[in-house]
């Protein structure tokens, strides 16, 4: 039996090395060989234990990686087959159950959005639930996406933000060529949110951040598509938009981490008429500024975002394989099974340096 090398998250702060059993690939399973796994805001909080998790698990939710061995019903059904470079999404499908069949299978009634990627426990078998490890189990109801060629495997990994940036900027508030837009909040899925609705055709694009510690990130923003970038502890988001373009937005999305004054100011940001999603989770507390009866008033659409689907990350692949857009020049900041704690801490906030933009896991 082979083994594989990974970090189990056992408590908060306790990342330790394991060697787990790799099972024998079955009729409808796969074993992929993990190269890169991007790291987001939820890895830092499940490795500091801001995100209550039930430990112990393998983290890691946003793999890339090679079929190393599949059984003859999952090549089939995926349509891939050993040496195929593929995307692992986080939620699993049944396929089958009523919310599956729509399509809206975050909320599949076999799995859910407890029984993700990067989420299960070490003790359910095989273990090899998530991508802080050299290789990953791919269940049956595993969503899978083929990586285009040439994609660099690192690079791929913003599959995985850019398909948020493209639901939650696009798909789901209706962007249309022409429209201007607001992102409020400069982290990676904020930044692949301005990819997304440039990529869309929007007309302006305004990015915003808070203080000297998004200075860089709002430069990024700009080598990305946005047209104007706005730090929101010096100016007003809303007065910004309207000093640039003379209007309010079109539709503005809230992807700010801890920000709790940002739903008021998405409120005052959008035009009467328009859409805010509020996207992700931020571990924002209350709604300081927010006048509710604005959102009558104005009539806006206000649309909750939680999950991405198949659709946006396939399209995400795509734009990425386009080359069109500078991926490759992120501050990115690349770590092994052996540093990644390092890393992890310097995302929370913790380092002597600033955090980079595009954390990833080679293991
Ligand atoms: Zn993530
Ligand atoms: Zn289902």
């Amino acid at each position: 039996m082979t083994i594989a090398k990974a970090l189990v998250l056992e408590g908060p702060r306790r990342l330790v090395p394991r060697s787990l059993s790799i099972p024998a690939v079955g009729e409808d399973t796969a074993l992929l060989r993990i190269e890169a796994c991007g790291l987001c805001g939820t890895d830092h909080e499940q490795f500091t234990g801001a995100m209550g998790s039930g430990f112990a698990f393998v983290p890691g939710h946003e793999a890339v990686g090679i079929i190393e061995e599949i059984g003859p019903v999952a090549e089939s059904r995926w349509g891939v087959t050993i040496g195929d470079r593929v995307a692992v999404e986080v939620f699993q499908s049944c396929r089958e159950c009523e919310h599956c069949r729509q399509g809206e299978y975050r909320r599949c009634q076999v799995h859910g959005i407890g029984d993700m990627y990067g989420f299960i426990p070490v003790g359910k078998e095989p273990g090899l639930w998530g991508g802080y490890s050299t290789h990953l189990f791919l269940s049956r109801d595993a969503m899978l996406h083929r990586v285009p060629d040439g994609v660099d495997p690192v690079l791929a990994t913003l599959f995985n933000p850019l398909g948020a940036g493209i639901r939650w900027g696009c798909t789901l508030p209706g962007t249309a060529r022409g429209d201007v837009v607001a992102i409020f909040g400069p982290g990676i899925r904020g930044l692949c949110s301005v990819v997304a609705v440039h990529q869309a055709g929007a007309s302006f694009v305004m990015v915003t951040g808070y203080g000297p510690g998004d200075a860089g990130r709002l430069e990024v923003a700009r080598t990305l598509g946005a047209d104007l970038a706005v730090d929101v502890a010096e100016e007003d988001p809303a007065a910004a938009l309207a000093g640039a373009t003379g209007r309010l937005a079109d539709v503005v999305v809230n992807v700010t981490a801890k920000a709790p004054s940002a739903f008021g100011q998405a409120i005052q940001t959008v035009r009467p008429g328009g859409t805010v999603v509020m996207a992700g989770t931020s571990g924002a507390v209350g709604t300081p500024g927010l006048v509710p009866d604005m959102i009558a008033f104005k009539e806006v659409r206000v649309l909750g975002a939680l999950g991405v689907d198949a659709p946006a990350y396939a399209e995400a692949l795509r734009v990425i394989a386009s080359g069109r857009y500078p991926f490759g020049d992120l501050p990115r900041r690349i770590a092994t099974l052996e540093t990644l704690e390092q890393l992890l801490t310097n995302m929370a906030g913790e380092g002597s340096v600033p955090p980079p933009v595009h954390g990833v896991l080679v293991p």
